[in-house]
């Protein structure tokens, strides 16, 4: 079987967190079949599209890597053909024209609530004889009026609804526009689409649009219903819960290796096994292994997982999402050490890739003023000869890397018998000026050779002038 899956999303807002999940089990199920991933753009809702939220979704598909053999396709390019099999269901009268007021069908619903049964037309204009004047009618699909359709949802089982359940639906409103449910089911069919995978919101569509597929002579596709993501609290997945749009994870400084892995795991396991690499999940994902309960958010998980990829990942790799969040905190990279050198350093010692941004600065503009706190403790008298025996012993240093940086520092504690903290604490504030920082020799290296020299002298002055106040 030649598997096609397709993306539909609404372009009513950003990619969220449900959305990116459902695109990546589509994704996955025409990957690990050597299949065609389609990407259809469901921008019927003129009122509700925005341009805004198309490219939010292409940016979202883009940056987790999910990209698509087809499209995207728009559906407001496809309106001639909509209307053409709209045309062709009146015509094979599988459709009917309904004038029915918005009034009368208002009243008609309160009475069926009265008695209480399920609101649904009547099918008054099923049989009409005459054609009321001057109302522009909707469209309405013929519904069959007995049995059962019957379908075997991959992720749900096999579900059966009764067709007395299910009215008439409106595929065409009064000014012709096509409904989600019909344009669905024309853009299913005309693109070969084998394997729906959607949010279980879905699932009570389904029935109503296999009867249109059997309207039209076509065959359905096959569904599997995925369910909801809840918030970490149990309550639907909402803004309340903190960062929803995808972009909003690459701009709090998650990778995106680390979302597609929290993501496939949620309502997809593979035994206990909680990370999988792009090409894992390619080789063991089903979509009938996807569990049918909901999945709940879990932001520590995430973290986790975050800080597996910054350090896993190939450093240069990780480097290339880090400049981002360099340019975007106003961070000229240009004068300072390599970015695969900082995410080395800092992969361990941050959760994302924001914090780690943030904490190398230092690495390419130095500091402006020493942090008071810091030199108050470690930049006192005694530090000055330390730190002259460290500029002197650097300024002739020639290999700056870790280990040799290390042995000057120990060299240095041991020529004037102190312990090695009583070097390292007022090198490191001579150097960041602040009291935090990776290890001492990684700090040098981090720092380079001049930054470090000009931040051994300044530390020197204030020592100087501190002595000179006394
Ligand atoms: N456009 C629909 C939505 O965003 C999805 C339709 C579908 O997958 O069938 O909810």
């Amino acid at each position: 079987m030649n598997i096609r899956t397709r993306f539909a999303p609404s372009p009513t807002g950003f990619l969220h967190v449900g959305g990116a999940r459902t695109a990546l089990f589509c994704w996955l199920q025409a990957r690990a079949n050597q299949g065609t991933f389609v990407l259809r753009i469901e921008d019927t809702d003129l009122e509700r599209s925005t341009p805004e939220s198309v490219q939010a979704i292409l940016d979202g598909m883009q940056w987790l890597g999910l990209d698509y053999d087809e499209g995207p396709f728009y559906q407001t390019d496809s309106f001639g053909r909509y209307a053409e099999v709209v045309r062709q269901l009146l015509d094979e009268e599988k459709a009917y024209h309904c004038y029915c007021s918005k009034e009368r069908l208002e009243k008609l619903r309160e009475a069926q609530m009265k008695e209480g049964i399920k609101p649904r037309y009547d099918g008054k204009c099923r049989r009409l004889e005459s054609v009321p004047e001057g109302v522009d009618p909707v469209v309405r699909f013929r519904n069959p009026q007995s049995g059962n359709v019957v379908f075997d949802d991959l992720v749900r089982g096999r579900i059966s609804i009764s067709n007395d359940e299910l009215d008439d639906l409106v595929i065409a409103r009064p000014d012709g526009s096509p409904t989600y449910n019909f344009t669905v089911v024309v853009d299913d069919m005309d693109m070969r689409i084998s394997h729906v995978i959607r949010g279980d919101d879905h699932i009570n569509n389904t029935p109503r649009q296999i009867n249109i597929y059997h309207a039209l002579g076509a065959e359905p596709p096959v569904f599997a219903h995925v369910p909801m993501i809840l918030g970490d609290d149990g309550a639907r997945l909402s803004k309340r819960h903190g960062a929803v749009g995808v972009m909003q994870y690459r701009d709090d400084g998650y990778l995106p290796q680390a979302l597609l892995n929290y993501l496939v795991r949620l309502g997809w396991s593979h035994g206990d096994q909680e990370v999988f690499s792009v090409e894992e999940m390619i080789t063991l994902f089903d979509i009938r292994d996807v569990n049918r309960k909901a999945s709940a958010f879990n932001t520590d998980k995430l973290d986790w997982l975050n800080q597996h990829y910054m350090k896993e990942l190939p450093a240069v790799e990780v480097a290339g999402h880090l400049a981002w969040h360099f340019a975007d905190q106003g961070i000229d990279t240009e004068n300072g050490p390599p970015l695969e050198d900082v995410v080395t350093v800092q992969a361990e010692r941050v959760k994302t890739l924001k914090e780690m941004a943030a904490q190398s600065r230092v690495f390419f503009e130095g500091y402006g003023e020493l942090d008071p706190q810091a030199a108050k403790k470690h930049l006192r008298p005694v530090a000055e000869e330390p730190l002259r025996a460290m500029l002197e012993n650097l300024q002739s240093q020639r290999d700056w890397t870790p280990s040799p940086l290390h042995e000057v520092i120990d060299r240095v504690a041991a020529d004037l018998e102190v312990g090695m903290g009583k070097v390292a604490q007022p090198l490191r504030v001579a150097l960041t000026g602040s009291g935090v920082s990776p290890s001492i020799d990684k700090t040098l290296w981090l720092m380079g050779k001049q930054r470090s020299l000009e931040g051994i002298c300044k530390a020197l002055e204030f020592i100087e002038a501190r002595i000179a106040a006394l």
